[in-house]
């Protein structure tokens, strides 16, 4: 099946860890490549952010990404890409009329589901639609602070509506898609998967004191992902240190805002000295990090599904996380790690005190953790269920309503 992937922002060659290149980016990058080692043709269509990117790139995995032109070539950030979509779309429209002609378009975040959805209406390609964010939950947590564009809920509901299928992610996204009006005939579940061959416990991990428990956390540096709340319940674990991935490169975390804000933190909390950020790191040593530490501490307010828990059981690392998302799907509390309230540095520090000091817990959380994310979590299996997806959607086409 040919099979174009639409992630307007997020690249799958993009380097991670900045503000705006997370989870989404991964996802797109390893399905394509799970689908493309099924013998689909992939093409990962993404905006073309810098000057010198070719128009396509092959790779060696047989996916295929596509340089968009919408707006400048430069970086915009997410929040302002809005205005540039039906350009976006046009370009599609024009490459799904006579060059290359998908059998299913996947849409990733709501903006490549707008622009999909009008090049689908002008060639008849059936368009499938992952949020990975929603605008109803970032309003509901950051509320003033929500930089969205204003009719981002507007649109979301009516890309729902006008989709051939919506893809969650998660139980707890099911529920949220419901209460926002998408009917749920429409709807499907698709957990995002783990790479079991880059995640795994053996193999080698980034060098660390043994007498001293290590606790990681990984993520963007946004104030969303909690890391405030890890910082903070460090006070509760004493002599453990809280290694902290993710951000700009270590070269620039002393001017980052984020960054600085975490280490004042630190300081003023009495645990400065055990605190360590080490900044973004390529996505290839990801799985040193995770195998270097004791537990890995996902603490957000909120998270559609949430990669790095995952990454770590996969690694053989036990999680203790917030119980909100996909969290509550991918981690079993009391199994595979343990979920506490979010924004309660109290609960998450007294839940990662009783782990460190339970290593016969610890171990059996880690064997349960790498069982589960391997049973229930491949890409593999993820791949499979969204080619039964494309294949329904591509053959029986179902009439798409128009996005205003
Ligand atoms: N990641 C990375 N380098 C970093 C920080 C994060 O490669 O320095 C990767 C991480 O391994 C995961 C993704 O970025 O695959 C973050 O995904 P998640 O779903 O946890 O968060 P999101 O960014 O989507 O909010």
């Amino acid at each position: 099946m040919r099979i174009a992937m639409i992630s307007e922002h997020a690249s799958p060659l993009a380097a991670l860890g900045g503000v705006d290149a997370g989870g989404q980016n991964t996802h797109v990058a390893e399905l394509s490549t799970a689908l493309a080692a099924d013998g689909h043709e992939v093409r990962v269509f993404t905006r073309r952010d810098a000057p010198d990117l070719p128009e396509l790139v092959q790779l060696d995995n047989g996916v295929a990404v596509v340089h968009v032109p919408a707006g400048p070539a430069e970086h915009i950030a997410k929040d302002d890409l809005l205005p540039h979509m039906a350009q976006f779309s046009q370009w599609l429209a024009g490459q799904w009329s006579h060059d290359w002609i998908p059998a299913v378009a996947h849409a990733h975040f709501w903006m490549s589901g707008l622009a999909a959805v009008h090049a689908g209406q002008l060639t008849g390609v059936p368009v499938v639609q992952t949020y990975h964010a929603l605008g109803t939950v970032k309003r509901r947590h950051q509320g003033a602070m929500d930089t969205s564009p204003p009719r981002r809920i507007g649109y979301e509901r009516a890309l729902g509506r006008s989709v051939d299928r919506v893809v969650a992610q998660s139980q707890d996204e099911v529920a949220e898609l419901i209460r926002m009006g998408v009917p749920r005939g429409r709807l499907s579940v698709v957990p995002s998967g783990v790479n079991e061959r880059t995640f795994a416990p053996d193999g080698p991990a980034v060098p660390r004191d043994e007498g001293r428990p290590r606790v990681l956390t990984v993520g963007r540096l946004v104030a969303r992902k909690g890391f405030q709340d890890v910082v903070r319940a460090m006070q509760l674990v004493p002599d453990a240190e809280c290694v902290v991935v993710g951000g700009p490169p270590a070269a620039e975390l002393d001017t980052d805002p984020q960054a600085r804000q975490l280490r004042q933190l630190a300081e003023s909390c009495g645990v400065g000295d055990r605190v360590r950020l080490v900044g973004g790191v390529p996505r290839e040593q990801m799985p040193s990090w995770y195998r270097s530490a004791d537990v890995l501490v996902a603490a957000p307010w909120y998270e559609p599904f949430g990669l790095t828990p995952l990454e770590a059981m996969a690694c053989g690392v036990p999680v203790v996380g917030t119980a909100v998302g996909g969290l509550t799907d991918t981690v079993v509390d009391g199994l595979t790690g343990d979920l506490v309230p979010p924004r309660d540095p109290r609960a998450l520090g007294m839940a990662l005190r009783r782990l460190l000091n339970d290593r016969v817990r610890r171990f059996a959380y880690a064997t349960a953790a790498l069982d589960r994310a391997r049973q229930c979590y491949s890409w593999q299996r993820a791949a499979a269920q969204l080619t039964a997806i494309y294949g329904t959607v591509s053959g029986v086409r179902q009439p798409s309503r128009v996005v205003a």
